[in-house]
């Protein structure tokens, strides 16, 4: 049942873990090392049934191999994730728990933060494990002090692309007079505004949480718009910047904007979306390609990089999107397609002699 699934995917490792004690039932998945140890998130959520969840952790740890790769970056693809709601079943001793689990696979895969964990969450894991990662207080990619939180790069690295995208459509990278519609003006999503404001465009939001609304209104003279229309406006670019799945058979044909680049992880409810954005007309950059700042930041935490590392790692995104733009305009494909393509390219490279090979599985810190 688990080889033959759907989302298996010749992964190389899923393992489960059950402490009575605590209550802990958790899994972690790994996909693929060839580039380096599997590194991904510790989603903590309520999953209805256990198939749920292990659909989802093949899914996720999948897409991280892809993103890594495509990234340049010498990690490999994992991801775990604890059966439970976050708000009423996570105790230290559960998440001690979960470090074990993380040190019984011997540095095979490194956890961060994802949905219901949070970097003191991961601090508490790393008692019983130093495989977690995205916890370290040092100087961020900016100067500015950094806690582990991958936001502030995540931002930066999707201004970055979008930059990128409007100039392979555009012409040129001069954003002022740009109109911009952001969705979700959380971490990510009102970093990005700041940058974009910074860099003279037009902007307009939307957020469910009114006080993450006001304050982009106040602080960046946004133009606050309801989360029904935002997909919609006749603006130059929309950047999906709170969840999964918008760019779907409903927003898709009503799309106004002739750019679709954010944040947010699976924007594309299914695979045929991609073909449905070029065929339309709209340059998609796929979220996994403009959204891997975090990751990359989290990488240079294990390797000891600088903040310059990361700034200069995390500017290749913008080339990484013009190859893929280039690309799927030279053949004709689509671009989340396109991402695939070089993120298979740049991993099956690595595929001969590697896998789970101690060797290319130590990390420093
Ligand atoms: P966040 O929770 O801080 O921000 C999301 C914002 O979207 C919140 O303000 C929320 O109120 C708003 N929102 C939720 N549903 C909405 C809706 N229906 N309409 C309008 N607004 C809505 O999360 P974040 O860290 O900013 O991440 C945003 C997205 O980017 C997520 O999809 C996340 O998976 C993805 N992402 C984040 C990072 C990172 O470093 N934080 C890295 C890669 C990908």
């Amino acid at each position: 049942m688990l080889f033959s699934h759907p989302e298996f995917d010749h992964h190389e490792h899923l393992s489960f873990f059950c402490d009575a004690e605590t209550g802990l039932k958790s899994i972690i998945a790994i996909h693929n090392t060839s580039r380096g140890p599997a590194l991904g998130g510790c989603r903590m959520y309520p999953y209805a049934t256990d198939e749920e969840a292990v659909r989802d952790v093949l899914r996720l740890s999948r897409g991280m191999t892809y993103k890594s790769a495509l990234a340049n970056l010498d990690l490999g693809g994992g991801k775990s994730v604890i059966i439970g709601d976050s708000r009423k079943h996570k105790t230290e001793a559960l998440l001690e728990a979960m470090g074990r689990h993380l040190e019984s696979l011997g540095g095979h895969y490194i956890a961060a933060e994802d949905s219901g964990t949070s970097v003191s969450d991961l601090k508490i894991m790393g008692r019983q494990t130093r495989h977690v990662a995205g916890i370290a207080s040092r100087p961020g990619f900016d100067g500015t002090p950094s806690n582990g939180d991958p936001s502030p790069v995540t931002a930066y690295g999707t201004f970055i692309g979008l930059k990128a995208a409007v100039k392979h459509r555009f012409g040129s990278s001069d954003l002022t007079g740009l109109k911009v519609a952001i969705q979700g003006v959380g971490n990510v999503g009102f970093r990005l505004a700041r940058h974009l404001k910074q860099a003279g465009a037009e902007l307009w939001v939307t957020d469910i949480h009114t006080d993450n609304l006001q304050r982009a209104v106040e602080e960046l003279g946004a133009t606050a718009v309801s989360s029904s229309d935002i997909l919609t406006l006749p603006v130059d670019v929309v950047a999906p910047c709170a969840m999964g799945a918008v760019l779907n058979d409903h927003s898709i044909p009503a799309l106004k904007a002739s750019i679709v680049a954010g944040a947010a992880n699976n924007l594309l409810d299914r695979p045929e979306h991609d073909e449905a954005l070029k065929h339309r007309g709209v340059l998609y950059a796929p979220d996994f390609a403009i959204n891997a700042g975090g990751i990359i930041d989290v990488f240079y935490e294990r390797t000891g990089g600088s903040p310059d590392n990361v700034r200069a790692h995390v500017e290749t995104i913008g080339d990484t999107l013009t190859e893929i733009f280039e690309r799927s305009e030279r053949t004709g494909l689509p671009t989340g397609t396109i991402a695939n393509e070089l993120a298979e390219e740049r991993f099956k490279k690595h595929a001969a002699g590697a896998g789970l090979a101690p060797q290319r599985l130590t990390c420093t810190g």
